[in-house]
């Protein structure tokens, strides 16, 4: 049974990050989606409420585990006993941070491989900050994130259309 952890902020996941996680389940049997707890980067929702929302996007599929942790990612790894990591790629711009990372942790934990997935067209310019960013001014971000997330930020920053 193949295993592999998606870390990342998910604050909140978009449609860019569920459609990795499909591309994902086609290579591994397994998916733990962890949500990293950063306490120095207080996002706009709280790791609970990232939990949540993931929880109930994948409530159907028993092949995906919601999770979270903290601390170094290797630590998770060893806790979990994964030793794939699944991380998305954009853009070039992803890939000069994503290089350092998977080298700082294949450094740290040997046993450990990341493999990259590249996101589909519709989703490349799709990130998290960008669409609170976008949430925030008013704009509508319907299609770029899941109906129930559309639903939080609008909660959250109200006046989303
Ligand atoms: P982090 O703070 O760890 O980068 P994110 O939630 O922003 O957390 O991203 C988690 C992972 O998902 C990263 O590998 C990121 O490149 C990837 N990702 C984010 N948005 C997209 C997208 N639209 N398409 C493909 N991969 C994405």
């Amino acid at each position: 049974m193949s295993l592999a952890v998606y870390p990342g902020s998910f604050d909140p996941i978009t449609n860019g990050h569920l459609d990795i996680v499909q591309r994902a389940l086609k290579a591994f049997d397994r998916i733990i989606i962890a949500v990293a707890v950063n306490p120095g980067k207080e996002g706009l929702f709280s790791v609970p409420e990232r939990v949540s929302l993931l929880h109930d996007l994948y409530a159907e599929d028993d092949r995906v585990e919601i999770d979270s942790f903290s601390g170094l990612l290797v630590n998770y790894l060893r806790k979990r006993n994964a030793a794939a990591v699944v991380r998305g790629l954009r853009a070039v711009s992803d890939f000069e941070y994503e290089f350092q990372m998977a080298n700082m942790n294949r450094k740290l934990y040997g046993k450990a491989e990341t493999f990259f997935l590249m996101t589909g067209n519709d989703y490349f310019y799709v990130s998290s900050s960008l669409v609170k960013e976008v949430s925030k001014l008013g704009g509508c971000v319907t299609g770029l994130v899941p109906e129930s997330v559309r639903q939080a930020l609008e909660d959250k920053l109200g006046g989303v259309k």
